[in-house]
């Protein structure tokens, strides 16, 4: 897609993955944000920083805002989804911890590999999200599943932030996340709609 507005993230929001880092499902929605200058497009590589520890894949759905939202019902929200793009939220796990602040373990540059944006019909409940490595499937999960749906999830934020037109909003990676490494291929598809294939490679 176009480079995106602001981009809006949210953590834990599949109750596998959280467990899976050790962690609890939250009370609210915990979000952060990714800065535009993180995005590739497809086929671009993801570069893994030399000094950077582990870095993992997440695949998610991400959704392109398409009217301004604020303070804005879930049923405002729902319609106000322009578009379905498969998004990788990758993810340095050693600055993640040690950092106090997300900015350079989520928005290093190349770490946000994003898909074309589908404007097909969509079903915010039922999309289908795959994550492959190298050809192996490692995550497959259903925005069904998610701890704040999508509407609910859009709602809150724009209680505090307001949603423009070409914002992005992440939704959470569920299980299955892992490292990448140097020549691993990492693709993301959100069945039907929008798919993002990165090779990676190590900065030396
Ligand atoms: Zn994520």
């Amino acid at each position: 897609m176009e480079r995106p507005g602001k981009i809006v993230c949210v953590g834990r929001n599949y109750r596998e993955h959280a467990k899976e880092l050790g962690n609890e499902v939250p009370a609210e929605p915990l979000l952060f944000f990714k800065p535009p200058s993180c995005v590739i497009a497809n086929g671009a590589p993801i570069e893994l920083p030399a000094d950077a520890g582990r870095v993992d894949f997440e695949g998610e759905v991400a959704v392109v805002i398409g009217a301004k939202l604020t303070k804005a019902s879930e049923a405002q929200c729902a319609a106000a989804v322009r578009g379905i793009v498969a998004a990788n939220d990758v993810s340095a796990r050693e600055w993640q911890k040690n950092d106090g602040q997300w900015a350079r373990a989520k928005g290093t540059d190349t770490f946000l590999p994003l898909g074309e944006e589908s404007r097909k019909p969509h079903d915010l409940a039922a999309l289908t999200l795959v994550t492959r490595v190298n050809g192996v499937e490692r995550q497959r999960a259903t925005t069904a599943d998610l701890v704040f749906p999508i509407p609910t999830l859009l709602s809150f934020i724009s209680r505090y932030i307001t949603l423009y037109p070409n914002d992005l909003v992440l939704t959470g990676t569920p299980a299955g996340v892992g490292p990448l490494a140097a020549n691993d291929v990492v693709e993301v598809e959100i069945v039907g709609h929008s798919q993002v294939r990165s090779p990676v490679v190590a900065l030396s």
